[in-house]
C-alpha cells in the first residue's frame, strides 16, 4: 500500500529567520518515519532549508519548462537540483490563476522536473463555480489528461486534488466529496498509466489543519495532504504529520 505524504507549501512565505520551523518540522519527521515529509519553500530558501532538512525532503513550487534560456526571473530544475531541492510542485492553482498557467504548462514542467530527477507533485482542482455546476469531476478528468506526463508512476510522481474554493478558505469539501473526486482520478490515472496508478500518491489540499487532518487522511484513495498555511509553522504542522503516522 502507498505510503502517506504530508507535503507544505510554503507559498510567498518565509525569510531566514523561520528556519528553526524547518529544524523543529525536521525532527518530528524522524520521530515518524512511516510518512514522507516534504516542504516546499521560496526559491530563495531551498539551498539552507536543505542544509537543515535531514528527514524532509526539501522542494520548490514552480519550476520552468526548459532547462535555460533566455526566461528573466525563473528558476530551472537543474537549479532547483543543485541548490538541494528533491521534488517540486507544478500546476498550483495560484499559478494558474495568476501567472496564466495551463494545463499543458504543467505537464511540460512536470516533464523537464523529471528530466533531472526531480519528484513532483501536480495540482488539479476545480473552481467553484465548476462545483456548483456539477463539473467537478469533469474539469479534473480533463486536467489529468492533459497534464500527467507520459510514464507517471509513484517512485516520482504524485498528484495533488485541491479545489480552488478550499484552499485558505476554511472550507474543505465533505468526506464524500473528496472520494468521489480521488476514485475519479485513480480511474482516470489508470486509463493513462495502466497499474503504475496504484503506487501513484493523491493527495488532497485546501484547508488542511491539525484539527481535520486525521478525518481527511483516512478517506479512501487519500494518500496525504498538501498543506499550505498550516504548514508554516511547526506547532500546526508537526500535528499533521502526526496525523498520517
Ligand atoms: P491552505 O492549506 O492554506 O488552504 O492551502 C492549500 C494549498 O494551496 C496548498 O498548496
Amino acid at each position: 500500500s502507498r505510503r502517506k505524504l504530508v507535503a507544505g507549501n510554503w507559498k510567498m512565505h518565509g525569510l531566514r529567520g523561520q528556519l528553526a520551523e524547518i529544524a523543529k518540522i525536521d525532527a518530528a519527521a524522524a520521530a515518524a518515519p512511516g510518512v514522507d515529509v516534504a516542504l516546499c519553500v521560496p526559491a530563495t530558501l531551498v539551498h539552507p532549508a536543505s542544509e537543515i532538512a535531514r528527514s524532509v525532503q526539501i522542494g520548490g513550487q514552480d519550476v520552468h519548462a526548459n532547462d535555460r534560456g533566455a526566461h528573466t526571473g525563473c528558476v530551472s530544475a537543474e537549479m532547483l537540483v543543485e541548490a538541494g531541492a528533491t521534488i517540486v510542485i507544478v500546476g498550483h492553482s495560484e499559478r494558474r490563476a495568476d501567472q496564466n498557467e495551463t494545463s499543458h504548462d504543467a505537464w511540460a514542467k512536470a516533464a523537464a522536473a523529471r528530466r533531472h530527477g526531480l519528484n513532483v507533485i501536480l495540482c488539479c482542482g476545480e473552481t467553484e463555480a465548476e462545483r456548483d455546476a456539477g463539473r467537478a469531476e469533469r474539469v479534473v478528468q480533463a486536467q489529468i489528461e492533459k497534464s500527467v506526463p507520459e510514464g507517471a508512476s509513484g517512485d516520482w510522481f504524485t498528484l495533488a486534488y485541491e479545489p480552488r474554493w478550499a484552499i485558505g478558505t476554511g472550507r474543505t469539501p465533505s468526506p464524500d466529496e473528496i472520494a468521489q473526486v480521488h476514485a475519479i482520478a485513480r480511474a482516470k490515472l489508470r486509463q493513462m498509466v495502466g497499474d503504475a496508478a496504484d503506487g501513484i500518491r493523491i493527495l488532497y489540499g485546501g484547508s488542511v489543519t491539525g484539527a481535520n487532518a486525521a478525518a481527511i487522511l483516512s478517506i479512501d484513495d487519500v494518500d496525504g495532504a498538501l498543506v499550505g498555511g498550516a504548514s508554516l509553522t511547526a506547532d500546526k504542522f508537526v500535528p499533521i504529520i502526526e496525523a498520517a503516522a
